[in-house]
């Protein structure tokens, strides 16, 4: 929106007498005054009152039919105004999974536009996580230079306790001839005869030359049909240009890099549902576990000055010695306070790395000598109401961090 503030004029709602507001956008703004004087007027019956009744506007009018008719609240003009919300201050709500995304019921359509519009995207590649179907691999197939020699394959899936012979026989017994291994086709029987053996053999379903006749179309997809078939949802073309041959896979699964995914639903969203929610928490974001207010209670005091209580004492102390120590290997700054240390440096902190063992290490140590009430001590004095490590107080599994709205993202 090109407005930098929603201007009210002339507003007549109720008692109000003709007043003209300009409200700034992003900012937290109160509007305050005594009983009576029109806070609500201006507030619910006329702001609230006219971002609602645009938005039902923006509806079709078989959908309006059943909203009931809203009138125009009393105003000249209003510019400038987002979709608007309103939480009324009755519902106050002590339910620890209310949020003000769930009150407002915004939450329910930010589900429903992440598991809708939402790409997935692998931690591995960053690259988006699709499905090819028969038809994405047929135009891959097409653009490639004309009278290009493509192979059509299958990865050969061995039943369990099968040998690869034995089902190479079962293989050319329902009429497949060739196999593709070492980058050439082999016929099945020489590769049973002259008992050949390659790490990989896929089976070779059908070579075409791309002539792009619509023959030749129907029968790429024809075997792509096939191939898919065979290989469980995965296949592998291979194709010749200049002398050279190249190779892709596909599958119709929804995986990439030897992940397979899961489709984004509502549900994913979701940390009321036990699809949607971390499972270390269950979704309340939240875990008693070693808290960070306790194990570093003063923010201002650097590694150093004993930030870390729990290896003050001469029993732990060889823990932060080792830290300090290797410090310089890995340029960690001891002297600065905790609370200017970066993200990756905090996270450091916890986790340890080859030179010394983080604090989580360090409780898993306590952790494995509870039997003696000293460590049992120990241990309750550090565990409190602590942000969910495994989501990082974000309430959902790790799979949903996956799903972007690569648009916003642009
Ligand atoms: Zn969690």
């Amino acid at each position: 929106m090109s407005e930098k503030s929603i201007k009210i004029k002339n507003a007549k709602t109720h008692n109000l007498k003709g007043i003209d507001v300009e409200i700034p956008h992003n900012k937290f703004v109160v509007v305050s005054g005594v009983s009576g004087s029109g806070k609500s007027s201006l507030a619910f019956d006329t702001l609230y009152a006219e971002g609602q009744r645009r938005y039902v506007e923006s509806l079709s009018a078989y959908v309006r039919q059943f909203l009931g008719r809203m009138n125009k609240p009393e105003v000249d003009y209003i510019t400038g105004l987002p979709p608007s919300i309103a939480i009324e201050q009755k519902v106050i709500s002590n339910n620890p999974r209310s949020t003000v995304g769930t009150t407002t019921e915004i939450y329910e359509y930010l589900k429903l536009l992440f598991a809708r519009v939402g790409k997935t995207i692998s931690p591995i590649s960053n690259s988006e996580v699709k499905r090819d179907n028969i038809n994405d691999i047929t135009l891959f197939i097409e653009q490639l230079p004309k009278d290009t020699e493509v192979y059509l394959m299958s990865p050969i899936i061995l039943p369990n306790g099968r040998e690869m012979n034995d089902h190479l026989q079962i293989l050319s017994q329902q009429g497949f001839n060739r196999i593709f291994a070492n980058n050439k086709a082999i016929r099945i029987s020489d590769y049973i005869d002259n008992k050949m053996s390659y790490k990989t053999v896929l089976l070779l379903i059908d070579r075409v030359k791309n002539d792009g006749t619509t023959e030749t179309k129907n029968r790429i997809a024809d075997s792509l049909q096939v191939a898919l078939y065979e290989g469980n949802n995965r296949c592998e073309i291979a194709y010749f240009i200049d002398n050279k041959i190249l190779r892709k896979k596909f599958s119709k699964a929804f995986e990439k890099d030897g992940i397979t995914f899961s489709p984004p639903t509502p549900e994913m969203f979701s940390f009321n549902n036990p699809m949607g929610a971390c499972t270390k928490c269950e979704g309340f974001g939240k875990t008693i576990d070693i808290a960070e207010d306790l194990v570093v209670p003063d923010k201002s005091l650097s590694i150093y000055e004993d930030a870390i209580v729990c290896w003050k004492s001469d029993a732990s102390k060889d823990w932060k010695n080792a830290l300090i120590y290797s410090a310089e290997k890995f340029k960690f700054p001891i002297h600065k306070p905790y609370c200017k240390l970066t993200d990756k440096q905090i996270s450091l902190l916890w986790h340890g790395n080859e030179y010394f063992g983080g604090i989580y290490q360090y409780f898993d140590f306590v952790k494995s000598q509870q039997y003696k009430i000293q460590y049992r001590v120990l241990l309750s004095r550090y565990r409190g109401v602590t942000v969910c490590p495994e989501c990082n107080g974000t309430r959902l599994k790790k799979e949903a961090n996956y799903v972007k709205l690569t648009f916003l993202q642009k």
